[in-house]
């Protein structure tokens, strides 16, 4: 069956008009700029505004007092600065905290902080639902609606500040931010980077390039792009060591297989871009992927890849028949890559309790592709 996705190698236009306003929330320096320029206004007030909305927290053009009565007369009519309602908070028992989002009528999305000793990742999604429909993922299973736009991306970051009540600029409450919440960030390219630029830039959260991580299930074309475009983490959702058992759990395998993955990603640590190395994600999966000869191929396969692998054990959810590896299993896999002289961690479950792990993220999606539909009737014929 040919697969079908969009926006593998759009990188144009960002700015998003609603009601004849330039939403500026989700507006990179760039794109503010731009949008400063088109109003008769200097570009420098891209950084006065950036540092208002982001640093501040302010979405309301008359608290921003360094600005003239007259440019925030003209911004009420020019702009609007829009923020998704939180529509509910759940806490974990280890402290995570999952929000609900409403994005817009039908849909919502969910975003995660995940607080440690020396940091807070903040793990944030790129569309609602996913269109991969990854094999152990419950996003998938909830089907796909649409892509989310930039302010809508970088506003699960711009809310979760706000909720936690620090303002990043005097206090850094969320020190890392993973795109490793609901959906494909590289299938939504065009917005997923100016939210990404925003996330790095020193007006705005001024997270540096090794604490702001884009994950993908390897949308080639797109990860040939990223190092044009920016300079971030890369994480690959690999889950396989070969084609057969690939193209089983991450369909996006068959039409990206490992033989065209592999170069992007060497391509990707080349000269020395990013941090030098792509994370390596695994889910171990009981008795599918997590034998010491899947260890074997995988090390074969890494070859010279500069890389660190992050072994995820796997998350239940409804309706899914995997099961995780136990811990037996994932520490003899663990241990086959170090011996071989891999780096090799095995991420902690966090926030299970409140379906917040990785890959339980749900939301709310009104499903375009029948998935969901399909689901029901395979379930009922059984
Ligand atoms: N689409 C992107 C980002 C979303 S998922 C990607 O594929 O990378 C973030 C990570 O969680 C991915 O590595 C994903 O494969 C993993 N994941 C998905 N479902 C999971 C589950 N049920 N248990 C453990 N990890 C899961």
């Amino acid at each position: 069956m040919p697969l079908k996705f969009e926006d593998e190698n759009i990188l144009e236009d960002n700015s998003i008009v609603y009601e004849g306003l330039t939403d500026l929330l989700g507006l990179d320096k760039a794109g503010l700029a731009k949008f400063f320029t088109s109003i008769g206004e200097k570009p420098f007030r891209s950084t006065q505004i950036m540092k208002w909305i982001h640093q501040f927290g302010v979405s309301d053009f008359d608290e921003m007092t360094n600005l003239s009565k007259a440019l925030r007369e003209k911004l009420k009519q020019t702009a609007i600065i829009r923020t998704p309602k939180i529509i509910a908070e759940q806490k974990s028992e280890d402290g995570t905290i999952k929000w609900l989002l409403e994005v817009d009528q039908k849909n919502s999305v969910e975003a995660v902080f995940i607080p440690e000793k020396n940091r807070g990742t903040l793990c944030i999604s790129s569309q609602v639902g996913c269109a991969l429909d990854c094999s152990f993922c419950a996003t998938g299973k909830q089907g796909f609606n649409r892509n989310l736009e930039n302010w809508e991306i970088i506003a699960q970051m711009w809310v979760a500040n706000k909720a936690l009540g620090c303002k990043p600029k005097e206090e850094r409450i969320i020190s890392n931010v993973v795109f490793m919440g609901m959906g494909e960030p590289l299938l939504n390219v065009t917005h997923t980077f100016p939210a990404a630029r925003i996330l790095m830039d020193d007006n705005a959260y001024g997270l540096s390039k090794r604490r702001v991580t884009i994950s993908t299930a390897g949308v080639v074309p797109a990860i040939e792009k990223i190092k044009e475009a920016l300079d971030v983490s890369l994480a690959i959702s690999l889950h396989a060591p070969n084609n057969a058992l690939r193209d089983e759990l991450v369909p996006i395998n068959q039409k990206y297989p490992l033989e065209k993955l592999m170069p992007a990603l060497y391509d990707y640590v080349k000269d020395g871009h990013s941090k030098k190395h792509v994370t390596i994600e695994y889910v171990m999966l009981d008795k599918i992927n997590d034998r010491v000869e899947h260890a074997e191929e995988l090390i074969g396969l890494l070859g010279e890849l500069p890389c660190k692998i992050n072994l995820i054990p796997f998350n239940s959810f409804e309706g899914v028949d995997y099961v995780r590896s136990s811990n037996n299993a994932i520490h003899r896999f663990q241990d086959k890559l170090v011996q071989a002289g891999l780096k090799c961690t095995v991420r902690r479950t966090r926030g299970d309790d409140i379906d917040a792990a990785c890959g339980q993220l749900a939301g709310k999606v009104s499903d375009r592709t029948k998935r969901t539909l399909k689901a029901i009737e395979i379930k009922t014929k059984s």
